[in-house]
């Protein structure tokens, strides 16, 4: 896969993770949470456009209407948890 395309489904692997946990309570990724990262990822693999420019300022609107409001809501909810728990990472690596 290219790599400016792995990077951003890492980034969705664990904003989609956190939200799944988050909401829906559970170990690992529930059912919804699972589909919705396989669209993403087949989505973001099709991408016609190299580099890939970030998805909100793609004229490409490629994603279905209901899965572009089910991955906004991981956004919102993932966004700025991703920002608290980027230090704590950093941390952990730095005592290590
Ligand atoms: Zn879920």
């Amino acid at each position: 896969m290219r790599k400016d395309l792995e990077g951003e489904l890492q980034t969705l692997e664990l904003m989609i993770g956190l939200y799944c946990r988050g909401r829906h309570g559970g170990r690992g990724l529930c059912r919804a949470c699972g589909e919705l990262l396989a669209y993403s990822r087949e989505r973001l693999q099709r991408c016609p456009r190299d580099p890939k420019p970030a998805c909100r300022a793609c004229p490409v609107h490629c994603y279905s209407p209901e899965r572009r409001a089910q991955i906004r809501a991981v956004m919102r909810y993932a966004g700025p948890r991703m920002l608290l728990r980027r230090p704590l990472l950093a941390l952990k690596h730095y005592f290590r």
